[in-house]
């Protein structure tokens, strides 16, 4: 039998095929979260209706924690948080607390690189807007006073600004959050072997069924429809942050939406940064964490974490070059 095949990529389809004999998946594809969200259940002793049933329910947690954390929606959790909490504070709900304590842990181990406070200087930004800009220095240098965890008061549960200019953005770790919740509804219903893919941001869970025989494939970051290469996983999640999936370029400079948040601008150090992790929150918010790193400092921060794997894509002399971590260098194929 022929590997399951996972392709990574943020923006467009994520594919992945069983063999044209004996393993089909149950799967659906569906928009959520600002990209595509698949659900591929493996398991061969279920009826169609029970499956149904199943991933409906997956597919409606994923909807709950994105109506918790999108803030292009006015009526979200997280658009009250930013429009209120400079005034008063405001009682989290328990995804909520687990997201900002999460990534303040993040925060902290990444020396900072990784801010969900960037929300005021991503808003200059406009990178979801048809004609993107550059805002001046001044700009990014007012809205910067905004940025970091110290403006941050968490308390019993409860969250305030200490500015009034300070805004929430979770688009760094709540893609990932939302596949660890949907495969534990996934286990809950009985399920053993499945993989659940938010634009990037997959878990797998895996039974005898599909030992062996799930690859997962890293996009070439500068060839779009093609691959870097790829490694074998059985369980566990992976997650690509990377300078081509939201950009737009001016002057022959690339701007992208992963900032750094001392300086307010793209970070400029990695092209594409790959990490594998036990959980999908664990793998999303490194990927960005060590992206703003860059290829040194990040690698420090993965040979830190135990049963965390990367593989760093860089600029090197205007060529492309990858570095990994111990595991992944030993399991990476790499094919262009
Ligand atoms: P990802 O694709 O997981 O790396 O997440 C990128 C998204 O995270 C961006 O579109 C922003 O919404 C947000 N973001 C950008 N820079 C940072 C940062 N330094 N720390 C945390 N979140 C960020
Ligand atoms: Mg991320």
């Amino acid at each position: 039998m022929k590997p399951v095949i996972i392709f990574i990529t943020s923006i467009l389809l994520v594919t992945h095929c069983a063999t044209n004999h004996e393993i089909k998946p149950f799967e659906q594809t569906r928009i959520m979260m600002d990209t595509f969200v698949q659900i591929s259940i493996y398991d061969q002793d279920k009826t169609i209706e029970e499956l149904s049933s199943v991933i409906e329910l997956a597919f409606k947690q994923i909807q709950n924690i994105e109506r918790i954390t999108n803030d292009y929606d006015d009526s979200s959790f997280i658009s009250l948080i930013n429009r209120e909490a400079g005034e008063r504070a405001i009682a989290l709900d328990s995804v909520m607390y687990h997201l900002i304590v999460t990534s303040n842990n993040y925060n902290k181990i990444s020396d900072g690189a990784f801010d969900i406070t960037i929300g005021s200087v991503k808003q200059l930004w406009s990178f979801a807007q048809e004609n993107p800009r550059i805002p001046g220095d001044v700009l990014i240098r007012q809205q910067l006073e905004n940025v970091g965890h110290q403006n941050l008061l968490l308390e019993n549960e409860t969250i305030k600004f200490k500015l009034p200019g300070v805004r929430l953005d979770l688009g760094a770790i709540a893609k990932g959050y939302a596949v660890d919740a949907a495969i534990q509804v996934l286990r809950d219903h009985r399920i053993s072997d499945a993989m659940v893919n938010a634009g990037g941001n997959l878990r797998a869970i895996c039974s005898d069924l599909t030992t062996g025989k799930r690859r997962v494939w890293i996009k070439n970051p500068r060839k779009s429809d093609t691959f870097s290469g790829y490694f074998r996983m059985d369980e566990g999640s992976v997650a690509t942050s990377g300078d081509y999936e939201r950009f737009f370029v001016f002057d022959s400079v690339r701007y992208h939406h992963i900032l750094d948040p001392k300086t307010g601008e793209p970070a400029r150090n990695c092209v594409s940064v790959t990490i594998q992790a036990a959980s999908a929150t664990e793998a999303d918010g490194l990927s960005t964490a060590v992206f703003v790193l860059g290829p040194e400092r990040g690698m420090e921060l993965v040979n830190r974490l135990p049963g965390v794997e990367a593989i760093i894509i860089f600029e090197q002399d205007g060529k492309l070059v990858w570095k990994a971590s111990a595991e992944l260098k030993k399991k990476f194929k790499k094919i262009t």
